[in-house]
């Protein structure tokens, strides 16, 4: 066995080959430090070499001393100076497929070579855990798209079947919306969904919450006038991520039917026909509030936040959109209200253009990302002996992603569906 020991050089490059047998063994595997302090691990059956700053291999040893495995924490604490992490030694393993790197500080750390090759900083591998890991990019869709991106799964599959239950999530995610069939007719439903997700998201009107029509009600939703395209609970910092709406009754009248567009496309669509609108609704923060009094708890919310927020990466995050939750109060200067108003009422027009309408049925539960759809319903009639009355109950991204992640991991480690 042969093993190179020498002083790294941050000038030079140096290429290390380390093998165990001889004649040639099929895989090698071959770890070097590159200019600007750069491991680079070229796999034994070539492809694009995986590279590493040295500092975050430091950061990221695996030892039992530097990680606590049990809790899969980082539990060396960042050592002040040490940015210029320096190593005396590499040699890549091809029995073991590890690069065994020795420290300046006669630290040593081991790594294994799919531990490495998961966490490359090549823009492809990046790109692919926050695809895969992460998030899963968005379908948008138009009106004329609806039809393709409408998604039913059974009450009972989802419930029971592991695959049914991470598909119906991934369309939450993916296309924003869907709906579940065959519910039992059972004021649970609701919960029973939130549950089997994770926990339901408690707000000011409580866990789940009735959407019927009450005499004095408290809040909009609880009228039977035509309900306005919005999303829900604009003014929450930490809003509800998705809404989950179990028909328990449907009115026989003419309406109530469900309003629903992809606010994000709508956003898109002004980012590429009206930009300096789609630039004042990013920019301009709009002060959304809920005052008033829900089963005895007085409550005053308030939220500034513009209509289309984006993530860090450059993705929607946030359509926040609620007529009746816009506060009179608009803090912003004098000059920026106008031009506000111009680039909203825009706004609104095409999401109107782009809203489809769908009438559920009882036994359906309409699920909807709060963030990004806006909904809303037409204007419908009670009569006594017919009552619209819907469920809902919310849950939060956080809990859903989470439950995605689980579920995708027993995937790839079992087959199922
Ligand atoms: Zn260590």
């Amino acid at each position: 066995m042969k093993m190179f020991a020498r002083q790294f050089n941050n000038s030079i490059l140096h290429k290390l080959l380390v093998s165990r047998h001889f004649p040639m063994p099929q895989r090698l595997l071959s770890a070097s430090v590159a200019e600007g302090n750069v491991v680079v691990v070229q796999e034994p059956n070539g492809g694009a070499p995986l590279k590493f700053p040295s500092v975050w291999l430091r950061d990221n040893c695996q030892c039992n001393c530097c990680f606590h495995k049990n809790t899969k924490s980082r539990q060396a604490n960042w050592i002040r100076g040490n940015v210029e992490s320096r190593i005396r030694n590499i040699s890549g393993g091809h029995e073991e497929d590890v690069v065994a790197i020795d420290w300046f500080d006669d630290h040593k750390s081991v790594f294994k070579l799919d531990w490495l090759r998961d966490r490359d900083f090549a823009p492809t591998n990046r790109e692919r855990y926050i695809e895969e890991v992460y998030k899963p990019s968005y379908q948008l869709w138009s009106k004329p798209d609806f039809p393709k991106v409408w998604r039913t799964f059974e009450f009972k599959d989802v419930m029971e079947k592991d695959g049914s239950f991470l598909q119906w999530l991934e369309s939450l995610a993916v296309q924003g919306f869907s709906i579940i069939k065959n519910a039992p007719h059972d004021v649970t439903v609701a919960r029973q969904l939130s549950d089997r997700i994770g926990f339901i998201k408690r707000t000011t009107y409580g866990e789940e919450f009735e959407v019927k029509s009450k005499e004095n009600a408290t809040n909009y939703a609880y009228l039977m006038s035509p309900l306005p395209l919005h999303t829900d609970l604009p003014y929450y910092e930490h809003q509800a991520g998705i809404n989950l709406l179990h028909c328990y009754v449907q009115s026989l009248s003419h309406g109530g039917s469900n309003l629903l567009v992809d606010g994000f496309y709508v956003a898109e669509r002004l980012r590429k026909e009206f930009p300096n609108f789609f630039e004042i609704l990013l920019k301009t923060p709009v002060d959304w509030y809920d005052l008033g009094k829900d089963s005895g708890i007085s409550f005053h919310n308030i939220w500034r936040s513009p209509m289309i927020s984006l993530d860090v990466d450059g993705r929607y995050h946030r359509i926040n959109e609620n007529s009746m939750k816009r506060d009179s109060h608009f803090t912003i200067a004098l000059e920026d209200v106008v031009p506000w108003y111009e680039a909203y009422d825009k706004f609104i027009e095409l999401a109107y253009a782009e809203t489809v309408e769908f009438k559920i049925t009882p036994g359906e539960v309409f699920a909807f990302n709060n963030k990004r759809m806006l909904h809303g319903r037409t204007a419908y009639e009670d009569s006594p002996t017919n009552k619209r009355h819907l469920i809902g109950a919310y849950v939060d991204w956080d809990i859903i992603y989470s439950k995605i992640r689980i579920l995708r991991s027993h995937k790839k480690k079992t087959k199922w569906n």
